[in-house]
């Protein structure tokens, strides 16, 4: 088997993390490199998905309920509105393996990248 993922870890306490939010299928992390003022990670538990494409085919329900966690952060540390990325492969800039959504708010205006 390969090694838990470094959210994986961060879930299970073993490495430090801001953990903002936890359900019994996913959880958000804030991301120790922001991009934006609310920079968030939202994750599912399971490592089973690499990436949203996988995790789009093979449980739609996951994707939904990570998008539910986007919204809830949103809401409680930005004004509900927000940027939501996966980065899809290594050369689309994925490092981390295990599929995770960026969750960007309170955005400075002009400052929006892509
Ligand atoms: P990229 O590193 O190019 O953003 P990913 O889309 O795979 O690639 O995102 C991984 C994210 O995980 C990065 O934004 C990175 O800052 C974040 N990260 C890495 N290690 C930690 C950590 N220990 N705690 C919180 N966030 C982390």
């Amino acid at each position: 088997m390969s090694e838990p993922s470094i959210f994986t870890r961060i879930l299970n306490g073993e490495i430090p993390g801001d953990i903002l939010a936890e359900n019994d299928r996913v959880f958000a992390i804030r991301d120790i490199d922001p991009q934006a003022p609310l920079h968030a990670l939202v994750i599912p538990k399971t490592e089973q998905y690499r990436d949203v494409t996988e995790l789009a085919a093979g449980d739609p329900g996951l994707m939904a309920d990570m998008v539910a966690v986007a919204k809830q952060i949103a809401t409680e540390h930005a004004n509900g509105e927000y940027r939501l990325i996966f980065n899809n492969g290594a050369s689309a800039a994925q490092s981390v393996f295990h599929v995770h959504a960026h969750v960007l708010g309170n955005i400075e205006e002009g400052k929006l990248v892509g």
